[in-house]
C-alpha cells in the first residue's frame, strides 16, 4: 500500500515563544493598568481634589467674611492648607483688597496684572458667580512668550495652579474671592512615576523572557522527550518505556502511550500469528490437494474412491477455513447482522447432538445431554447453530480421556442457559481472556491437524455479542472447562 505520510512537520509556533507571547501579553496589561491609575488619573484625582479641598475654604471663609479678624484668619487658612487667597471687595469698578495670604511661589492670583484680574472677575460673572480653571505655564523657553493667561516672568516652566474664584454677595456688598492651590507637585511625580515606569517595564520584560525560558524548559522539556519516544514507538519499537516522564499531564500521556504500545505490540504479534497460522492452515490443504491430484493423474490405478474422498475432504477443510475467517471479518466489521427468527433451541441442540452419533458409536465419545422443555429464543438460527457447533466441537477436541462431553439447556424465567462441559485440562485463569481472541491458542503450538481453525471463539463472541447475549466460560486447571451462553426467551416457554 502506498501511504503518504500524515503529520508532516509543521511551522507552527512552539510552546516557548507562546508562553512568552502570554506572559509579555500579561506584564504589558498589568503595566498599562498600572499606568493608567497610578499615572494617566493621578492628576485628575489629585486635581480633583484639589478644588474641593480651595472650594471648601472658600466657603469658610464666605462664612466669616464679617469676621473682624479676617486678615489674620486668612493667614491662618492659607498656612494651614498651602493656598494663596485674596479678598477683594468690588465698589462700582473698583476692587479694594480685604485680606490677602501670598505663602506660594508660583501663585497666580496674587500676579494678575488689573486687565487679567478684571478679565478674571467677569470670567466668574459669565459662570453664575464661579470660576474654576486650572492653570498651566506654557510658555516657549527661547522665546519667553506669554500664554495669554499668566505673567512669565514669576512662574516656573511648567508650573500648574488651581484657582477658584467666586462673587459673593454679603451685606449688601460684593467681595470676590480667589484661592490658588499649586498642583505642580502632582506634575513632578508623574513624571518621576513615568521614568520608573519605563525602568519597571525594562525589568519586566527581562524577567518575563527568562520565565518564560524556564517555563518552557519545565513544559517543553518532557513533551520534546516523550515526542521522541512516541516517534521511535511509531518506528516500531514497540518496547519503548515511557515511564518517568515529567510532570502528571505528561506522566498521564505517557500512560496512555504506554498502553498503546503494549496494545499495539500485541496486535503486531497477533498479526504476524494470524499471517502465519492462515498461511500454514491454507497452504497445508493445497498441498495435500495438489498432491493427491498429481498422484491420481500420474500414478494409474490411484484414482481411487479414497483418494478422491481425501481431495474432498481437504476441500472441504480449506472451504471451512476461508468461510470462518469471512464470517469472522464480517461479523467484526458489522457487515454481517443477525437475521432474527423464533426458534426453539432445544430443539435445535437436539438436532445437533443426533450429527455426533458417528462419533459416538466409532470413536466412544460418551454425550450426556439434559434439556428442559422447549425454549423458544428469537436469534440467527445458523450463526446460533454454529456457536453450538463450535462450542461442542471444542469439548470434543479439549476433553480427556473420558472423553465425556456434558450438554444442557436449562430454561430460566426470562432466559435460556446453554452449557457444553469437558473434562479435559481446562484452562488457567489468566488465559482466559484471551481464549476468545482471534487465532489465540492456549498451547502456542499450532495444531491444527487435531484442532479446529484456530478462529472458533472468536467467531462465538462475535456472534453471541451480535445478539446482545450473555457469555462466558467457568474453568480450572485439571478439572475442565464449562462454556456457556444465555439468550432471553421469545415468549414464555411450557414445561414439558
Ligand atoms: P481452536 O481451533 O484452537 O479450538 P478456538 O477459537 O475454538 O480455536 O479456541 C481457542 C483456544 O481456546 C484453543 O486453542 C484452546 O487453547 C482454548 N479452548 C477452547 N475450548 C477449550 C476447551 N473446551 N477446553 C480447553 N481449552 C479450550
Amino acid at each position: 500500500m502506498n501511504c503518504k505520510r500524515v503529520g508532516k512537520k509543521r511551522s507552527r509556533v512552539g510552546v516557548r515563544w507562546q508562553i512568552f507571547v502570554c506572559l509579555a501579553l500579561f506584564a504589558v496589561t498589568l503595566l498599562m493598568v498600572l499606568w493608567f491609575f497610578q499615572v494617566r488619573l493621578l492628576s485628575f484625582f489629585y486635581e480633583r481634589e484639589k478644588f474641593s479641598e480651595i472650594q471648601s475654604v472658600a466657603d469658610t471663609l464666605v462664612r466669616n467674611l464679617d469676621d473682624p479678624e479676617i486678615e489674620q484668619r486668612v493667614e491662618e487658612y492659607a498656612m494651614e492648607k498651602s493656598v494663596c487667597i485674596c479678598i477683594f471687595r468690588i465698589d462700582g469698578d473698583r476692587a479694594r483688597s480685604v485680606a490677602s495670604a501670598d505663602i506660594a511661589a508660583d501663585c497666580v492670583i496674587h500676579h494678575l496684572s488689573p486687565d487679567l484680574l478684571a478679565q478674571t472677575y467677569e470670567e466668574a460673572h459669565a459662570g453664575g458667580g464661579v470660576y474654576d480653571r486650572r492653570f498651566e505655564f506654557t510658555a516657549n523657553e527661547e522665546s519667553e512668550e506669554y500664554d495669554g493667561h499668566l505673567p512669565q516672568f514669576l512662574r516656573t516652566k511648567g508650573a500648574e495652579s488651581a484657582v477658584h474664584a467666586r462673587i459673593v454677595e454679603h451685606n449688601g456688598a460684593t467681595y470676590f474671592l480667589m484661592i490658588d492651590s499649586d498642583l505642580s507637585p502632582v506634575g513632578a511625580t508623574v513624571r518621576t512615576l513615568e521614568m520608573q515606569f519605563i525602568w519597571i517595564a525594562c525589568i519586566l520584560l527581562a524577567v518575563v523572557a527568562l520565565l518564560a525560558a524556564l517555563l518552557s524548559r519545565i513544559v517543553a522539556t518532557p513533551l520534546i522527550m516523550i515526542t521522541q519516544k512516541a516517534s521511535r514507538l511509531a518506528a516500531g519499537e514497540f518496547e519503548v518505556d515511557f515511564s518517568d516522564s515529567g510532570y502528571r499531564e505528561v506522566q498521564e500521556l505517557a500512560d496512555a502511550l504506554s498502553h498503546a504500545s503494549g496494545e499495539i505490540g500485541a496486535s503486531a504479534r497477533l498479526q504476524k500469528e494470524l499471517i502465519a497460522n492462515i498461511s500454514h492452515d491454507l497452504r497445508t490443504p493445497l498441498t495435500m490437494i495438489k498432491g493427491y491430484s498429481e498422484m491420481m493423474r500420474d500414478i494409474p490405478g490411484e484414482n481411487t474412491p479414497e483418494n478422491v474422498q481425501a481431495v474432498i475432504d481437504e476441500t472441504t477443510r480449506l472451504s471451512e477455513l476461508v468461510n470462518d475467517l469471512l464470517d469472522l471479518s464480517k461479523l467484526q466489521a458489522g457487515t454481517l447482522k443477525p437475521e432474527r427468527s423464533v426458534f426453539d433451541l432445544t430443539e435445535m441442540i437436539r438436532d445437533v447432538m443426533q450429527r455426533y452419533d458417528t462419533l459416538i458409536r466409532h470413536q466412544g465419545y460418551h454425550f450426556e445431554v439434559s434439556l428442559e422443555g422447549s425454549a423458544l429464543v428469537e436469534a440467527d438460527r445458523t450463526m446460533i447453530l454454529q456457536v453450538i457447533y463450535n462450542l461442542i466441537n471444542n469439548a470434543v477436541n479439549y476433553t480427556g480421556e473420558s472423553m465425556r462431553v456434558r450438554v444442557s439447556a436449562t430454561v430460566g424465567e426470562h432466559t435460556v442457559r446453554f452449557a457444553v462441559a469437558d473434562d479435559g485440562e481446562g484452562i488457567a485463569p489468566e488465559q482466559i481472556g484471551d481464549i476468545w481472541d482471534r487465532y489465540y491458542r492456549v498451547d502456542k503450538e499450532h495444531k491444527r491437524a487435531v484442532m479446529g481453525t484456530g478462529l472458533g471463539l472468536s467467531i462465538v463472541k462475535q456472534v453471541l455479542e451480535a445478539h446482545g447475549a450473555t457469555y462466558g466460560v467457568d474453568s480450572a486447571l485439571g478439572t475442565g472447562s464449562v462454556f456457556w451462553f444465555e439468550l432471553p426467551l421469545a415468549v414464555q416457554t411450557d414445561d414439558e
